[in-house]
């Protein structure tokens, strides 16, 4: 018995294709048996049923077939686009299929040819239409089994590859692959698969091609989606278990006078989920194993005097602290905000970002490598070769999605015990981006979590409205009323240089015309391309209250911490992000004032958002307008960062949720993160179970299993311990 990725077999010795068609399927990436079999359709049609014409419902998406009676072409309504009506007879009525834009339909649907079409039947004015379809021909002269008569699987094709590759070619290749493999044996152990009832291994790969029922297909689906998270979560727990065996950590005395001293100097309480994480990060230190915790905690719920709390920690054992943050601004907003906290605590802090000039910089990596240093807050600068450290024991680094994975490690490999040895630091990452769970264990797995699900008292949900232009008048009158009562306003644009192609205001005209909108009031800018000099003096009088309105691009979207500004106003709010625009308004609501976030957006879209309709109504549900539309429906509708964190997931998948590769966000070949989240957490349990029970696989019923993780993650993993 084999394993199927046994099967190297090239797809050229598969009878019916040859080498000039398995060169077609390279542009797919298809090379051997294995990598055709683990081609996964993306969609299926039911030509088992087959809807007579006469008898198709408006509105419904059905599939039928006939044969093409001809075209008419005419010229249709906006920018002169051709209409082209092809006309499909099956004997029962007739069917006209709407293409717009194209001309040669004679070569597309040759008239006399036979096809099958699955699509969105529209009566209208008396004819049967179909508009968002797929169709393919079929050729009399093949055997149709395959194609016709029963549930066909769709294949994903790129548009650079469907002229020389059709549908018919992949489906025939994989039933020749069939055909031709046999006698496959099973990963999973026997266990597993009764206790999750699960369908074996070869039936499921057979029925996710060629389904004979919905349910067969459903079944398959199902054992495949669980192999891909069982081995994911497989490897992150081989992992974890591996650092557990291997690395050698800290392990701090936890006594946290510091930390006491520290809590009590706050002019506030901690809240009960802050208190929680605190003593889940002193467990985790006081442990030999290396800490590895993720923080979750939506944006201003009071990640930073956790994070103090660990520093502390590190602190009072003789260690050093780094911290690490994706921008400039954020670095000195945490080196700001800490210096304030632990100044009476004898902290000595260093700033180290890419602008810190050459002498300071001298000075500031001495002092660190002398330990002099016990917190160096920084940017990727922190990365540098020359940064070294005398006892570094704790890595904190913020967004981490914004980092790649090798940034991590090359800033732990830095750590060093009092012998200056190399040592495994303990490492809390945190994030205001909230990721959904799901995704959160594909992505970090690996890491232990601690959310803190709980705002500080008295911060009251931003009211959050969507205008259009016209507003304008009636939101400046606004403002000009929260300053007049003392509040201060952030107005943000998405560009800064004015740009002739596409038409936005940018922060730097706007600057100069909103001063003589509001004459009364002080104005400040603020943008990336500003030294930092310049930024801080801005910020530093917008705390002080010197600033009355901060004109802007994104780069406060992370970080400021003004209590006393109660307005975001958000220019071309539809051509955010939507965590973009969630991390921009939680600049506002900090303070016990109530806040507001304005967003605006064309007159159209502003209508859309606030009409009681589902945007689900919209036609094209990838269009642009529908995705602004959405995002902007969203904020107006919630301020709960995780339910925004889901809708942004569903709009964006998760490839672009974070960008995928280079985040070590592995691809998913079948399962979904969003649909597939209860399957994830029970392949995980089952995964770390098997672990707990033979960490090294070595049971004779894991062998198969072995195989299967090592050929999976071959490229990928350094697991050390497990070979
Ligand atoms: P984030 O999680 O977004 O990093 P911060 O740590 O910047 O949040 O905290 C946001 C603001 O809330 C800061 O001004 C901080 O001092 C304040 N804060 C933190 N914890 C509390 C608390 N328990 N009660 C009141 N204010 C708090
Ligand atoms: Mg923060």
């Amino acid at each position: 018995m084999k394993l199927l990725h046994e099967l190297d077999m090239p797809i050229q010795y598969l009878k019916g294709v040859g080498e000039a068609k398995a060169r077609k399927f390279e542009y797919l990436g298809i090379k051997t048996v294995y990598d055709l079999l683990t081609y996964y359709p993306r969609d299926y049609q039911d030509r088992s049923k087959v809807q007579p014409i006469f008898s198709l419902q408006d509105g419904q998406r059905e599939t039928f077939s006939g044969i093409v009676l001809g075209h008419t072409q005419s010229a249709f309504h906006r920018k002169g686009i051709k209409l082209t009506k092809t006309c499909v007879s099956d004997g029962t009525g007739y069917v006209y299929i709407l293409f717009f834009g194209q001309s040669n339909m004679d070569k597309i649907l040759p008239p006399k040819s036979k096809v099958f079409v699955t699509g969105r039947i529209r009566r209208y004015r008396g004819e049967i239409q179909v508009t968002n379809f797929e169709y393919e021909i079929i050729d009399e002269k093949e055997r149709e089994l395959l194609h016709t008569n029963r549930i066909v699987p769709i294949y994903p094709l790129n548009e650079n590859v469907s002229a020389s590759i059709g549908q018919r070619m992949i489906r025939q290749a994989v039933s020749q692959a069939f055909l031709t493999v046999s006698d496959i044996c099973d990963m999973l152990p026997a266990e597993i698969i009764l206790r999750q009832q699960l369908i074996d291994y070869w039936t499921a790969l057979k029925n996710i091609h060629l389904p004979e029922s919905h349910e067969e297909y459903k079944k398959a689906r199902k054992r495949l989606v669980f192999d891909e998270f069982f081995l994911l979560q497989l490897a992150f727990g081989i992992s974890q278990k591996s650092i557990v065996a291997k690395e050698k950590g800290i392990k701090y005395f936890v006594q946290g006078k510091m930390v006491e001293t520290f809590v009590n100097s706050l002019p506030f309480t901690l809240t009960g989920a802050q208190k929680r994480v605190i003593r889940e990060l002193l467990h985790d230190m006081s442990q030999p194993v290396p800490m590895n915790r993720l923080l979750h905690g939506d944006v201003g719920s009071g990640k930073t005097v956790v994070a103090a709390c660990a520093a502390l920690i590190a602190c009072e054992n003789g260690y050093q602290t780094a911290f690490m943050s994706p921008t400039e601004i954020l670095a000195e907003q945490h080196f700001l905000t800490l210096e304030h906290l632990l100044n009476p605590l004898k902290i000595r802090l260093g700033l180290l970002t890419s602008s810190t000039k050459k002498r300071q910089r001298d000075s500031l990596l001495a002092l660190t490598r002398e330990g002099e240093i016990d917190i160096l807050i920084g940017t990727h600068a922190l990365i540098q070769d020359d940064v070294a450290f005398k006892q570094l024991g704790l890595c904190i680094i913020d967004e981490q999605h914004r980092f790649g994975v090798v940034q991590r490690s090359t800033l732990k490999e830095k750590a060093r015990d009092k012998d200056n040895q190399s040592v495994t630091p303990d490492i809390l990452v945190m994030t205001a981006t909230p990721i959904p769970r799901t995704l959160a264990l594909t992505l970090y797995g690996d890491l232990e979590t601690s959310v803190i699900d709980e705002l500080p008292p008295n911060r009251r949900p931003v009211i959050t409205r969507c205008r259009s232009e016209q507003s304008m008048d009636k939101i400046f009158s606004f403002i000009r009323q929260e300053v007049l009562d003392g509040r201060q306003a952030y107005i943000v644009y998405p560009l800064i240089e004015e740009s002739e192609e596409i038409n936005l205001k940018a922060a730097v005209s706007m600057f100069e015309e909103l001063k003589e909108v509001f004459p009364e009031f002080q104005l400040g800018l603020l943008h990336g391309q500003m030294k930092v000099q310049e930024k801080n003096e801005t910020m530093t009088a917008f705390y002080n209250q010197q600033i009355n309105i901060l004109v802007s691009t994104t780069v406060i979207e992370v970080g400021i911490d003004v209590a006393n500004a109660t307005i975001m106003l958000i220019e071309h709010a539809d051509r955010f992000g939507l965590a973009q625009l969630h991390q921009l308004r939680g600049r506002v609501g900090r303070g016990a004032h109530k806040s507001y976030c304005i967003l605006m957006a064309n007159q159209k879209t502003a209508d859309l958002v606030n009409s009681s309709a589902p945007i689900n109504l919209i036609d094209d549900p990838t269009s642009t307008v529908f995705k602004g539309t959405k995002r902007l429906k969203t904020m107006c509708e919630t301020n709960d960062g995780f339910r925004i964190a889901e809708v942004d997931l569903e709009i964006r998948g998760p490839g672009e949720f974070f960008g995928t590769r280079q985040h070590g966000m592995p691809e998913l070949k079948i399962a979904n993160i969003i649909y597939d989240a209860r399957v994830l957490e029970i392949a995980r349990k089952e995964a770390f179970a098997l672990i707990q029970d033979d960490p090294f696989l070595t049971g004779i019923d894991h062998q198969a299993l072995k195989k299967t993780f090592f050929y999976e993650f071959r490229d990928r993993l350094e697991l050390g311990s497990v070979g």
